[in-house]
């Protein structure tokens, strides 16, 4: 059994993410089940480009698509909500939709980078505050950007103690350390694996426990065959060795069976 927690559907800038990938992919590669988000959700372009002035979605309209895709494929795809704070913000129509999502909707997600906006920004609270309300977990982008520094998410959680929080990718385009360190001090703090080299992967886990760590990849980012990346092969391959068998079962299903009630 493989839970992939942090995947995307959406074509935007170079990215070419369609739904036909995700279901193409977990098949060929053994996911029984993906989280997935839509990227249609950011709020600037590739480096904070402007979005293009006939850019077709909103709030509503990027997670409605995510949530008919997850309907299509019942038992195999949850969705991620994908929060915009900066341009909409939360309100009455993103709780509606989240309500009719229903079984399928399984957290919130933030993207600090396109959103130009830390998470733990003043903007979220309404978003945190609902997902508090609903039992949500939320995922959160991290990277050694300004705005996605592991430290905001650490800030967030630390407020939230009520609610779960995932900081993707244990802060992207670093050594990882500190992103491990700031994990390893708050219980409702966790790390996903998206290009997370497994080196530190293992660190995380020999420091701090296995029900820390989720297995994710940002598939299908680089296409169908995401999951053939040397980081991927090695945690479905030598990462089995590398940790207890109970240990590995956490990491690939367990972790994100209890977080997200899959
Ligand atoms: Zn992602």
């Amino acid at each position: 059994m493989i839970i992939d927690s942090h995947v995307h559907i959406g074509c935007f800038g170079r990215y070419d993410m369609k739904p036909e990938y995700v279901i193409d992919s977990m098949r060929r590669y053994g996911i029984n089940y993906s989280l997935v988000s839509p990227l249609t959700g950011v709020e600037f372009g590739p480096d904070h480009t402007p979005l293009p002035d006939d850019w077709a979605y909103d709030q509503i309209t990027a997670n409605e698509e995510a949530i008919a895709f997850a309907r299509d494929n019942d038992g195999s795809i949850g969705i991620l909500v994908w929060c915009r704070p900066f341009r909409e913000g939360f309100n009455d129509r993103f709780a509606a939709m989240v309500d009719n999502g229903g079984k399928y909707v399984k957290g919130l997600k933030f993207h600090p980078y396109y959103s130009k906006l830390p998470i733990n920004a003043p903007q979220t609270e309404p978003y945190l505050a609902f997902a508090a309300e609903r039992g949500l977990p939320v995922l959160v982008h991290s990277a050694n950007d300004e705005y996605s520094q592991p430290r905001f998410v650490y800030e967030a959680a630390k407020a939230h103690p009520e609610i779960t929080f995932i900081m993707a990718h244990v802060g992207l385009m670093t050594d990882n350390n500190e992103a491990i360190e700031l994990i390893g001090s708050l219980p409702n703090l966790y790390g996903d694996t998206a290009w997370v080299k497994p080196e530190s992967g293992l660190r995380l886990i020999q420091k701090y426990g296995a029900h820390k760590l989720l297995f994710g990849t940002d598939n299908p980012i680089d296409g169908s065959d995401t999951y053939a990346h040397p980081f991927y092969k090695t945690y479905f391959g030598d990462f089995r060795q590398w940790i207890s068998p109970d240990d590995y079962e956490l990491l690939m299903h367990g972790n994100a069976e209890r977080i997200f009630d899959i």
